[in-house]
């Protein structure tokens, strides 16, 4: 894949030249909808809190499975 242009994650826009990425979720996003924090670049607010103070991502999913293998000889 040539990255000689790249399209916007953010506002779907094609440029010709290859555009920063959210320094959070990889996120590809132009001058106009990126956000700078402390010299990095997001795509989004969210995305510069989370980077700079934690997400407050619910990982709840906490599968408990139980694979029981019975030997009987
Ligand atoms: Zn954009
Ligand atoms: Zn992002």
């Amino acid at each position: 894949m040539p990255g000689l242009t790249d399209s916007c994650a953010i506002c779907r826009r094609d440029f010709g030249f290859s555009l920063p990425r959210c320094g959070f979720c990889h996120r590809v996003v132009c001058g106009d909808c990126s956000s700078r924090m402390a010299g990095a670049i997001f795509c989004s607010r969210l995305c510069a809190h989370s980077f700079f103070y934690g997400g407050d991502e619910d990982v709840g999913e906490d599968s408990d499975e139980r694979v029981e293998v019975e030997e009987d000889e």
